[in-house]
């Protein structure tokens, strides 16, 4: 499993890479992973020689099941805590709430959570915009609503690296939209996407996306906005 950046683990898998962060207290798991993550977790912290390190925290872009399907379980075999933005409370509890041509997310959630044994969670630190995590020297919440109405980004202040949760998605030298049925409000997603430019990241790092340094997904990014804007 490859370091996309200096204290970035990131952990490979089919349908979602999540990342770790590691700072010298710990690390920090950014997104739990969908089906395989708990085993794709553990075998990328031996690889990195991290795995005898406490994981202290588990911190959620937003509240889509592939993103939270192992939460619970990584809080409690852990002793973790959980961040997680507080508008998406409706799907951590297992309950959300979709509408227009989202619902269609939210029928295969409702299949997913049953199929794949969900547990709802409560998370310990409910985020609003702007909050600050005390994790590898400050890290910081940015609301950017859209794919979900709490989904939110996570800025690395000292690197100047965004996790952008799945703001867009980055494959084959590309950054597109997350398709429409899987955002609440595509426009606002759109909008999202400037304001995660405006603050100026030396790199972003998307959930579902082929593995390149968060440099280059962010010239991806910054490509799409240009498109965005000009159409
Ligand atoms: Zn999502």
């Amino acid at each position: 499993m490859p370091i996309v950046h200096p204290g970035i683990l990131e952990v490979r898998a089919p349908a979602l890479n999540f990342f770790v962060l590691r700072d010298d207290k710990g690390l920090y798991v950014i997104d739990g992973g969908f089906i395989g993550g708990w085993r794709m977790l553990q075998s990328a912290l031996r690889s990195e020689g991290w795995q005898d390190e406490p994981v202290r925290g588990v911190v959620i872009t937003h509240g889509h099941l592939d993103h939270i399907l192992n939460v619970t379980h990584l809080a409690k075999a852990y002793g973790a805590w959980i961040a997680a933005p507080r508008l998406d409370a409706d799907h951590y509890a297992g309950r959300p709430k979709y509408s227009g041509k989202s619902r269609v997310t939210g029928w295969l959630e409702a299949v997913g959570r049953v199929v794949l044994a969900y547990h709802k969670f409560e998370p310990d630190i409910w985020l609003d915009d702007g909050d600050r995590l005390e994790i590898s020297s400050g890290v910081q919440a940015v609301h950017l609503p859209g794919h979900t109405r709490g989904h939110m980004g996570f800025l690395w202040e000292e690197q100047g690296v965004l996790f952008t949760g799945d703001l867009f998605v980055s494959y084959r030298d590309q950054a597109r939209l997350p398709l429409n049925i899987f955002n609440i409000d595509s426009q606002q997603n759109v909008r999202s996407i400037e304001t995660a430019l405006a603050i100026k990241p030396r790199g972003v790092l998307p959930n579902h996306g082929n593995l390149a340094p968060p440099e280059e997904h962010l010239r991806r990014l910054e490509k799409l906005h240009e498109w965005l804007s000009a159409h």
